[in-house]
């Protein structure tokens, strides 16, 4: 399968290239050039077939021969040896938990992917790759478990001192091994920053990589999310309604992929915070990118989300098209927490503020009688532990391997300038 750049400026590269390049050379996102819709008779008999079965059929034609069959079988049912279970909410909602895996949070189906991905493409090339990666907090962990001992491959991550709770910090200096953490003295924007200018920097002498959702690797595996939904619904609830909280909008990008496949799927909800770009644009057009702002779903405090470029691309640059199968709303922390303490109140389900705000999503879409609603769980709530033991006032059961991470001792190198940044790449 090749993958050509949204910018248009560069040239179609196959899959292993567009996962080793991230982003193109003229700095665009890569896009497939063929999407074919699967068969109707698999869609109509999902039951019958294994969560690997569904996520190999679903992700094959996007890799092509570029990795041997059996051995794609292989990184696809390591990629998801865990649960993505459905738990009722009400008569017509379902929270999609997406936080079993190893740290806790969705994108570690993307971040094993990649590194598997990665790894087989490097592991007979003594070239080493660098995965180079900034991280407002869920980031960090995911590919720092992912990537955990992949020869060939080593992983810097950059993380904002003081800003990242502690149970994410220790997920991304505890590792040791070929993970790297970067304390940087500054914010998650001046970060990201350090990452864009040593990618264009041509004085830096190691093959870089990015593991963020632009990189093809990380965005398409998330479209086994919506196939595992529908397995488990389908056959008494037909008609479902996703709602996504989203960020850099990988996730629900990965979604509309998915209905791209013939996945029968209702409606399409972003649920954003407070960083409202693309609620914004869904109201008259103009597309303005802001700073972004903090709130309590710090996950996604994104003021340009990267990927909503593919998603104009996959509802053909159209407005209206766009309009009749997604709808974008912003919510505050405050009817964040609202929401969160009369889910908790109503039905005992204990939500993460970034669940809440998919919950939200549902509430405002106001859905019909044939509709099932499914907001996705993006994070375990223990991952976001002050607020949801502050807003909901009751404390909650950490984990036992969490309890051991705590008190694991933290490794990082501090680092203030890109200067920095650029000696430690360099030595
Ligand atoms: C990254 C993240 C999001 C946002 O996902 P996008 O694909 O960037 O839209 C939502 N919730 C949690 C918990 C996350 O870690």
């Amino acid at each position: 399968m090749n993958y050509f750049s949204l910018n248009q400026k560069s040239n179609p590269v196959s899959f292993k290239d567009a996962v080793i390049n991230g982003l193109a050379p003229d700095r665009g996102l890569y896009f497939p050039e063929n999407i074919t819709p699967l068969s109707k008779d698999f869609i109509d008999n999902l039951s019958e077939y294994s969560f690997e079965e569904i996520a190999f059929e679903v992700i094959k034609q996007f890799v092509g021969n570029e990795i041997p069959k059996n051995t794609l079988k292989q990184i696809v049912s390591e990629t998801i040896s865990f649960d993505f279970p459905i738990v009722k909410i009400k008569e017509n909602i379902g929270s999609l938990e997406l936080f079993h895996g190893p740290t806790l949070a969705f994108k570690d189906v993307g971040a094993r992917f990649m590194a598997r991905c990665l790894g087989h493409f490097n592991k007979d090339n003594s070239k080493h790759v660098t995965v180079l990666v900034a991280t407002s907090g869920d980031t960090g962990g995911a590919v720092a478990n992912g990537f955990l001992g992949v020869k060939g491959v080593d992983v810097v991550i950059l993380y904002p001192s003081g800003k990242v709770s502690d149970i994410q910090e220790k997920q991304l200096t505890t590792l040791g091994e070929n993970i790297t953490a970067l304390e940087v003295d500054g914010v998650f924007d001046d970060c990201q920053d350090m990452v864009k200018t040593a990618f264009l920097d041509e004085k830096i002498f190691r093959n870089l990589t990015s593991a963020n959702s632009i990189n093809i690797a990380r965005w398409l595996p998330q479209m086994f999310y919506y196939f595992f939904a529908y397995k488990q619904l389908y056959k008494n609830h037909p008609n479902i309604v996703f709602s996504v909280p989203s960020g850099n909008f990988g996730n629900i990008c990965a979604g509309i992929m998915a209905q791209k496949l013939g996945l029968p799927i209702r409606h399409f909800i972003a649920a954003t915070n407070v960083n409202d770009t693309v609620p914004e644009f869904m109201k008259n057009g103009q597309y303005t990118p802001k700073a972004s702002k903090a709130s309590i779903s710090n996950a996604m405090d994104v003021g340009n989300p990267s990927n909503f470029i593919r998603i104009q691309q996959l509802y053909n640059q159209s407005f209206e098209s766009l309009k009749s199968g997604f709808s974008s709303y912003s919510f505050s922390d405050y009817s964040t927490k609202i929401a969160m303490k009369k889910i908790y109140q109503e039905t005992n389900y204990i939500a993460d503020p970034h669940g809440a705000v998919g919950y939200l999503g549902l509430e405002k879409h106001n859905l019909q009688n044939d509709e099932y609603g499914v907001f996705l769980e993006t994070a375990h709530p223990v991952k976001f532990l002050d607020v949801v033991e502050d807003t909901l006032n009751l404390k909650i059961k950490i984990p036992s391997d969490i309890a051991e991470l705590v008190k694991k001792n933290k490794h990082s190198i501090k680092i203030r300038s890109y200067d920095e940044l650029k000696s430690f790449l360099n030595k």
